[in-house]
């Protein structure tokens, strides 16, 4: 079978820059894909944080004089992983402090649709024959809004490839004012219904989703939820319209960077068979985070964007009732700011019980999701979700809401389940406080029973979370869009 080419632009790639899921599915998806024989390349913006930490490098393209916007280069260089990486390098859209899509306080870019309409313009560059690179890719597969405008520019270029868009978070979907069409050298005509009009705006995913010749979703389950209205966000009729080009497709985690017995953060390791490590790093998280040094006391964490989607409003508001149970709570994440002053005075309110950091800390999150004994989500949606994958790894059950990709993942520990070894963890339907409250006393009552807790840890432990059967799905849709056999 004739090897397939790929150019993966996306907007953020770990470990080199990193605001969520999306970072995490870049950096370890296209590894796996190069090692069924798919030759992927990376596209990505040359953030500060990106050029300092590029490897041996060399310039391989020019674009001086791109109508509607600043001159541009392409830089080739490889990834640690050996994934090559082709960053687009411009100064006047992306080398600036702060964050891909904010900047320091929060506030989002006022050039972004410019900054993200590059990226698009040049992945559709790459995958046309106004490519000046000798690589030319079979297919463009495009991540979230940020490239969104990818196959709109592809539709009106000459010798264009097909291209896959991958929605990572349908909440998120880059609309602008109307003026942005003719600022970004887009067709007039495709500010309409059937292109990139949306409600009146124009919208980079509204966009990606009519252009694509596929759609995936990182869940099989949101796939299905957001063909209806609740969890549609307004493009619920696109997607219904679109319903048999759309795959859900599992995230898988990179099980190297994730992976109790080597993980460079953390002060002890473990493994299913040997779980000493795993006390090491309780009470290490313990002290870090003046949480009172105790073994027995059940540990409960989150680590987390603190926005409404993810539903730790209702978190916050038990935590008095938890504290009787009793239980301890850590809370790293950042993100609105009521919340983070929720979490905040909590942790001032019962000191050595609850801790709350407010940030963004790479290796503090490896030390809770091995440091504690339950990770807690009750997103109200979620497409995929990490963490929870994270924490059956490291032996940690999360406390989930039955929703997204977390009811992909996570089965819920009832007698039953346990005695399959299915069991991985506790969901709950119905998004209350109450819900919340009773699952967790249910997690906790196991934690007293220590020897279902243990197999229920195990259980989690030997899950397969790693991307080799989720990358060989994306390979299928390829080859489907190609219409190449295999
Ligand atoms: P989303 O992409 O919606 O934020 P995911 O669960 O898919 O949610 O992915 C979030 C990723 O970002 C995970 O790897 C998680 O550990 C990480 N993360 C979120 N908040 C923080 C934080 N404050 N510090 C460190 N890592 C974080």
């Amino acid at each position: 079978m004739p090897e397939i080419k790929v150019l993966f632009a996306t907007s953020e790639i770990a470990p080199l820059i990193k605001t969520g899921g999306l970072a995490d599915v870049s950096g370890a998806l296209p590894a796996a894909l190069r090692s069924l024989n798919i030759d992927v390349r990376v596209l990505l913006p040359g953030y500060p944080k990106v050029m300092a930490q590029l490897g041996p490098n060399e310039v391989v393209a020019n674009f001086p004089d791109l109508p509607g916007f600043p001159p541009s280069r392409l830089i080739f260089s490889i990834m640690a992983n050996g994934v090559p990486l082709l960053v687009l390098d411009c100064p006047d859209l992306y080398q600036r402090e702060g964050g891909p899509y904010a900047d320091a306080n929060g506030h989002d870019w006022v050039d972004n649709a410019l900054r993200f309409g590059l990226l698009s313009r040049i992945a559709a560059l790459l995958g046309s024959s106004a490519s000046p690179l000798s690589w030319r890719p079979d297919l463009v597969h495009g991540n979230d809004w940020q490239t969104g405008l990818t196959g709109a520019y592809l539709s009106v270029a000459e010798g264009a490839v097909p291209n896959v868009i991958t929605i990572h978070n349908l909440a998120f979907q880059g609309n602008f004012r109307p003026a942005k069409v003719e600022l970004l050298h887009l067709p007039p005509a495709s500010f309409n219904v059937n292109g990139i009009e949306l409600y009146g705006k124009m919208s980079f995913l509204k966009a990606g989703l009519y252009y694509a010749y596929h759609i995936t979703t990182v869940s099989p389950n949101y796939a299905r939820e957001i063909q209806g209205d609740e969890l549609g966000f307004g493009l619920q009729g696109l997607l219904r319209v679109r319903s048999e080009d759309i795959t859900g497709i599992l995230n898988g985690i990179d099980t190297d960077e994730w992976n109790p017995e080597t993980d460079k953060h953390l002060p002890g390791h473990f493994s299913p068979t040997r779980m000493t490590g795993k006390a090491i790093c309780k009470q290490a998280l313990q002290n870090r985070m003046g949480l009172e040094v105790n073994p027995d006391v059940p540990l409960l964490g989150v680590v987390s964007r603190l926005t409404h989607q993810k539903g730790l409003d209702l978190l916050l508001e038990i935590a008095p009732r938890l504290m009787e149970l009793p239980v301890q709570l850590v809370i790293l994440g950042s993100g609105e700011p009521e919340m983070q002053q929720s979490a905040l005075e909590l942790s001032q309110r019962y000191p050595g019980k609850i801790a709350a950091m407010i940030g963004f800390d790479e290796g503090l999150s490896h030390q809770i999701e091995a440091g504690i004994d339950m990770f807690v989500m009750p997103s109200r949606f979620e497409p995929c979700g990490l963490n929870q994958f994270y924490s059956q790894r490291y032996g940690t059950p999360p406390i989930v809401h039955n929703t997204g990709g977390l009811a992909d993942s996570v089965v819920d520990c009832t007698p039953e389940t346990l005695k399959a070894g299915t069991a991985s963890g506790f969901v709950f339907s119905g998004m209350t406080t109450e819900n919340l409250f009773v699952t967790i006393q249910r997690a906790v009552a196991l934690y007293r029973d220590q020897r279902n807790w243990k197999m229920l840890r195990k259980n989690c432990m030997t899950k397969d979370f790693s991307w080799k059967s989720s990358a060989k799905s994306y390979r299928e849709v390829y080859l489907k869009v190609l219409g190449w056999t295999k």
